[in-house]
């Protein structure tokens, strides 16, 4: 029987907003590519470099969206006919060693505002979407180029970025941690967990030398400027996001470790950004949410320059 993990205090009703049915490409399975392929709505699916997107009209909405706000799909052919992506929408699903963990999208309302029944009142609808999920991390996760690390040990890493005093700061520690690590894998992670604290302090120090080299190319990278806290962002919705990545295991998706970690720890930069231009908790949260969504794959080169930094910070610490 599969271990299900919800996050802890977190709700959601579906409010019909059709936020989620707007502004984005819409993937379409190839399962449901296919059963669309007898109806007339395959006129309304487009094929991109062998993947399926439905169309969208000029106001940038999936155009299976009705002027009423319900997914045509859903009404006339039933919910099952729906692509994978949008039946499981807000909710995003992780099969592990461990179990099924259940993360959220920060994109969606009542996520944000976490509003209607707990996560684990839709058990028996996320079951079946469930099924046939890839297993990540049975064989270890790849940090970076063929490093390799064991799932206890992710586990370990997971559990001290959540426990830190504060995420953020827990990311920023993960993240040295785990760098150092993969530079000099024979020695436990643990090491590492235990004495990042005192390695980026007194903070000016290695984290200016972060700031100076591959975390400025990593924002430039990422087409973003930091800019001045002129409107200051309210860091309790931005808490309570991150931690609801980490522990939806945004870490271990699509990207090697290091480079989730990397962009995870570069979100909160994002965030105080959006949120300094647009003032909306709610639109700077959707847009961090894009960008995790939507950021390329091509890190390496960066975390590979990341890496060699932190090897200068080796020797004093040990
Ligand atoms: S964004 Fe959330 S609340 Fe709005 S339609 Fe989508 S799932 Fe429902």
């Amino acid at each position: 029987m599969t271990d299900w993990h919800f996050h802890p205090g977190q709700n959601f009703e579906c409010s019909q907003c059709s936020r989620c049915c707007r502004g984005w490409r819409i993937a379409v399975d190839p399962q449901t590519a296919q059963n669309l392929q007898a109806t007339p709505f395959h006129k309304r699916l487009e094929e991109k470099n062998g993947r399926f997107f439905a169309r969208k009209d000029s106001q940038e909405a999936c155009s299976f969206l009705t002027s009423e706000r319900r997914c045509q799909l859903h009404s006339e052919l039933g919910a099952a006919a729906k692509p994978r992506g949008c039946r499981q929408f807000p909710f995003r699903l992780t099969n592990t060693p461990d179990g099924v963990f259940v993360g959220t999208s920060f994109s969606c309302p009542s996520i944000q505002n976490n509003q209607g029944d707990s996560l684990e009142a839709y058990r028996s609808e996320l079951e079946e979407l469930a099924q046939g999920l890839p297993l990540w991390g049975a064989a270890g996760l790849t940090v970076w180029q063929d490093k390799r690390l064991a799932w206890s040990d992710y586990r370990r890493l997971e559990d001290f970025i959540l426990q830190s005093t504060g995420v953020e700061a827990g990311l920023g520690q993960g993240l040295w941690a785990l760098a150092q690590w993969s530079l000099k894998p024979q020695r436990p992670l643990q090491t590492y967990l235990e004495n990042s604290a005192a390695a980026l302090e007194p903070p000016a120090e290695p984290l200016m030398l972060m700031e100076h080299h591959w975390f400025s190319q990593l924002l430039k990278h990422c087409g973003e400027k930091p800019v001045g806290r002129h409107r200051e962002a309210p860091s309790e919705p931005l808490e309570r996001y991150l931690r609801a990545l980490v522990h939806g295991k945004s870490l271990i998706n699509r990207r090697p470790l290091l480079g989730n970690l990397a962009l995870l720890y570069l979100l909160p930069r994002f965030y105080r950004y959006w949120y300094a231009r647009s003032g909306s908790p709610d639109q700077t949260l959707d847009q961090c949410e894009r960008k995790i969504a939507t950021h390329p794959n091509n890190l390496d080169d960066l975390v590979i320059r990341m890496a060699d930094d932190f090897r200068d910070q080796l020797e004093p610490i040990f």
